[in-house]
């Protein structure tokens, strides 16, 4: 499996992403996705169970690594001179978030993957279809530890390129799809303070067989509406 290509630019070692994708997180998926086929089918109990399984201790622990403080040092960001500031909430550009239209657009670009790191990712509003037929399988608490590992992972994000708070907008051009991991890990720093090629400059990473036909679950979603 190719997981990461780092370049050097001015004598910084650039990446693809801060972290390399775990082969559990792919596992999780197919499991997933088998069991949405067996819930469309109406094998309610094997759906449930796929479920469970796909709900994997070392893929949280992936995640875990995203979270929170610490990360400079986990990840090695570096200090740039002439690096855009942070804007107080009253000067970043405005919406915060991008519209629907722009987010249909970010999705018909980049499909149901991560642009820095390759990992497939699920729509919130589908995960929560899914956690309402299948609530004891898929949890979702307020807490880290008490939501599904591999949903929590496979988290689809609108990831701001620069982040608003440094001056970007929120259209097309600075929003990329991102996994929890790699939205969360990064936060407010810039690519290149993160020593991040550019998601937008190079081809999608190609992790798994089902990468061109993965669509985040996208053609469950009428019959999870339904019943
Ligand atoms: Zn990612």
């Amino acid at each position: 499996m190719q997981l990461s290509t780092d370049s050097d630019m001015n004598g910084m070692s650039f990446r693809r992403s801060l972290l390399i994708p775990i082969p559990e997180i792919f596992l999780a998926a197919e499991q997933i996705l088998r069991a949405l086929e067996k819930h469309a089918c109406g094998e309610k109990a094997e759906a449930e169970h796929l479920l469970q399984t796909a709900n994997i201790d070392v893929v949280r622990a992936y995640t875990e690594q995203a979270w929170g403080r610490g990360a400079t040092a986990r990840y090695g960001f570096v200090t740039v001179a002439d690096a855009p500031p942070r804007l107080s909430p009253a000067d970043r550009p405005k919406p915060r978030m991008p519209d629907s239209s722009t987010r249909a657009a970010v999705i018909s670009r980049d499909g149901y993957h991560c642009r820095f790191c390759g990992i497939p990712v699920v729509d919130a509003t589908l995960r929560r279809l899914i956690a309402a037929r299948y609530p004891a399988a898929v949890g979702w608490g307020s807490t880290n530890n008490t939501q599904h590992a591999a949903f929590q992972c496979m988290w689809l994000q609108f990831d701001h390129i620069l982040p608003n708070s440094r001056g970007g907008s929120s259209l097309v051009d600075n929003v990329v799809i991102a996994c929890a991991a790699c939205n969360f890990g990064r936060m407010e720093t810039t690519l290149e303070e993160a020593r991040l090629l550019h998601p937008l400059e190079f081809d999608p990473p190609i992790l798994w067989e089902r990468h061109e036909v993965w669509d985040g679950l996208e053609r469950f979603r009428a019959q999870l509406q339904s019943g």
